[in-house]
C-alpha cells in the first residue's frame, strides 16, 4: 500500500482525536507505526538531530520537540547527517537567518545522496512570510515548516508528509490554544526551562518578538506549578522560569497570581532548590519581586535586566519606557535590598540616530551599574519594526567601533565586580565535568562559573566551593 494514498490519509486523520494533546499522542503513535516500517526497510533504528538558534524560549521549545520524537522512536544524535533534521530557527537579527540559509543548503546536498532524510524547519523566522517564500521557491527538497504557534503539533505535520509528496507548511499568524502534558526530553537532568508565558506585548521599536511570537499569554499557575512538581520528581533541582516580559505574568489569567507570588509557589515544590528567571523589563520590575528574591533561599540572586541603552533619547526612540536616571536607580534599589546580587544585561549598540553623546551615556550607565557581565549586540535592522524606518541609520563601520569600545568597557566592569567574591565559599550546581583533568564546573547561584577537582558522581548536585583565584570571569576553587 501507498502512504500516499488518499484513503489511508482520509482514515487516520479520521480516527483522530479533536481535543489536544490526545490528538498529538495519537499521531506519535501513526508515526511510530511509520517509523518502525522504515527501520525495517533499512535494517537500523533511525536518528534524529535538532539544531536551536537564538533564545532561552527555542531552547525549551526544542526540548518539547525533542520529546515528541524520541516518543515517537527515533534516537538522539549530535549530527546533521541523522535521518531527521529539525532546524528551530531565530530571526532577532539578521546573521541568524543567513546562517539558517546556508546550513539548509548544505543538508540539501546530503539529502540528494539520502532523499529519505527529512528536513524540518520551524521556529521564529518560519513566521515570516518572505523566509517561507524564500524556502518555498529555491529550497523545495525542505519536508515541513511550521511556526511558533503550532511547535505541539510535530507529529500530526510529520505524518502530513509522508502521506504527500512533497513540503507541507503550516504557520499559523496566531496562537490558538496552549497546550499541556506534551512529552518534554529535558538536556540536562538536574536543571531545565519553564515557560510561564508566551508572546510579548511591549513592541520595542527595534525587535521582531512580537511579531512572530504573538501577543503575551500566560500559563496557569497550576499548570506550572504542577511541570515544576513532575520535574523536581525526575531529579529537577534548578528551574529556569521563562518569559520575554515576566513582569507581565498573570495579566492575561484571573486567578490574581503575580509573578512574585508564582516564584513563591514554585520554590514550595519539594525538590526544587534553585529558581532562576528570564527576562523582567526595568519599566515594570516590583517593589514585590524585588523583596521576593530577597527573601526567598531558593531564588537565586540574579537579575537579568535589560537595559539596552544609556541614553535617555535612544530609549525613547526604542519605546524602552524608562530613562537612564531610572534605570540606573532600579539597579540601585536592588542591589541595596539583595546584598550580593548580580546584575546583568542586553545592550544594543548602533541604534538608529546613536550619537557619539548616547554611546557615552551607555558606557557611562555600564560603569555606574556594575554590571556582572552583559550580552551587546550590533543593532540589526529588521524589516516591518518601526526601527527599520528610521533614519539616521548608523553605518557598519561606526557601529562596529562603538561596540568595540563597548566590549572594552563591559569586559573591565565585569571583571572587576567577578574579582570582589576571592575568598568566598558559596554553594554552586556542579553542571559539567571534564574527566581527563578531573575537573569539576559549577554555576553559583549569581550565575558566575567556578572550576574545581571534584568526582563525576557529584554532577547534578548542590556542593559549597572555595572561590580561591578569580580567572576574570570565571574562579578556580576547591571543595569546602
Ligand atoms: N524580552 C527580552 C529579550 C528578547 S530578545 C527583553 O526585553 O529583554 C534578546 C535580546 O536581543 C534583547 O534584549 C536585545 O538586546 C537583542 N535584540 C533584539 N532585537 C534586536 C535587534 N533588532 N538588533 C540587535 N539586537 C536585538
Ligand atoms: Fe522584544 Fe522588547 Fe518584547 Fe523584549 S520586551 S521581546 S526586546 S519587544
Amino acid at each position: 500500500m501507498s502512504l500516499q494514498n488518499d484513503t489511508y490519509a482520509e482514515r487516520v486523520r479520521s480516527l483522530a482525536p479533536v481535543t489536544e494533546p490526545e490528538r498529538q499522542y495519537y499521531f506519535i503513535d501513526v508515526c511510530r507505526g511509520l517509523l518502525l516500517a522504515k527501520e525495517q526497510a533499512a535494517g537500523r533504528k533511525l536518528t534524529m538531530h535538532i539544531a536551536t538558534f537564538g533564545c532561552q524560549m527555542n531552547a525549551k521549545d526544542s526540548e518539547t520537540l525533542a520529546g515528541i520524537l524520541s516518543e515517537i522512536g527515533y534516537e538522539e544524535s549530535d549530527s546533521e547527517e541523522a535521518d531527521l533534521v529539525v532546524y528551530n530557527t531565530c530571526t532577532v537579527r539578521e546573521n541568524a537567518n543567513t546562517r539558517v540559509y546556508g546550513r539548509i543548503g548544505y543538508l540539501g546536498n546530503r539529502k540528494k545522496l539520502h532523499p529519505e532524510k527529512r528536513i524540518i524547519l520551524c521556529g521564529c523566522m518560519m513566521q515570516e512570510p518572505q523566509a517561507v517564500e524564500k524556502i518555498r521557491k529555491s529550497y523545495r527538497f525542505v519536508d515541513v515548516i511550521f511556526g511558533t504557534h503550532n511547535i505541539y503539533k510535530l507529529a500530526e505535520l510529520l505524518f502530513e508528509r509522508e502521506v504527500s509528496d512533497g513540503l507541507v507548511i503550516d504557520v499559523w499568524d496566531k496562537a490558538k490554544e496552549i497546550v499541556e502534558s506534551l512529552p518534554r526530553s529535558n538536556k540536562y537532568g538536574f536543571k531545565a526551562g519553564i515557560n510561564i508565558m508566551y508572546g510579548c506585548n511591549n513592541f520595542c521599536s527595534y525587535c521582531i518578538v512580537p511579531y512572530v511570537r504573538g501577543r503575551e499569554r500566560s500559563r496557569k499557575a497550576s499548570d506550572i506549578v504542577e511541570e515544576a512538581w513532575h520535574l523536581a520528581k525526575n531529579g529537577v533541582k534548578e528551574v529556569m522560569l521563562l518569559g520575554q516580559n515576566v513582569n507581565s505574568y498573570g495579566k492575561t489569567n484571573d486567578d490574581g497570581v503575580t509573578f512574585a507570588k508564582l516564584l513563591r509557589m514554585v520554590s514550595e515544590v519539594e525538590g526544587i532548590e534553585r529558581i532562576r528567571f528570564m527576562t523582567p523589563h526595568p519599566k515594570d520590575l516590583s517593589d514585590e519581586l524585588i523583596e521576593e528574591i530577597a527573601v526567598n533561599d531558593k531564588v537565586c540572586k540574579h537579575v537579568h535586566l535589560p537595559l539596552q541603552s544609556g541614553s535617555t533619547k535612544v530609549l525613547k526612540a526604542m519605546n524602552r519606557h524608562y530613562t537612564k536616571e531610572q534605570y540606573l536607580a532600579l539597579v540601585e534599589k536592588i542591589k541595596a535590598r539583595i546584598p550580593g546580587v548580580a546584575v546583568t544585561t542586553d545592550i544594543i549598540i548602533g541604534f538608529p540616530g546613536e550619537t557619539e553623546e548616547d554611546v557615552a551615556d551607555t558606557i557611562e550607565c555600564v560603569q555606574k551599574a556594575g554590571f556582572m557581565s552583559a550580552y551587546t549586540f550590533l543593532y540589526s535592522k529588521r524589516n516591518g519594526t518601526p526601527a527599520a524606518k528610521m533614519e539616521n541609520q548608523v553605518s557598519d563601520e561606526v557601529a562596529s567601533e562603538r561596540f568595540q569600545r563597548l566590549l572594552k568597557a563591559v569586559g573591565e566592569v565585569s571583571a572587576q565586580e567577578a574579582r570582589k567574591l576571592t575568598g568566598q565559599t558559596v554553594t554552586v550546581l556542579c553542571e559539567e565535568y571534564k574527566a581527563e583533568e578531573g575537573l569539576m564546573t559549577g554555576r553559583m547561584d549569581n550565575n558566575l562559573l567556578v572550576h574545581f577537582p571534584a568526582e563525576e558522581a557529584l554532577l547534578g548536585s548542590l556542593v559549597r566551593v572555595n572561590l580561591d583565584e578569580c580567572k576574570g570571569f570565571y574562579y578556580l576553587g576547591s571543595r569546602a
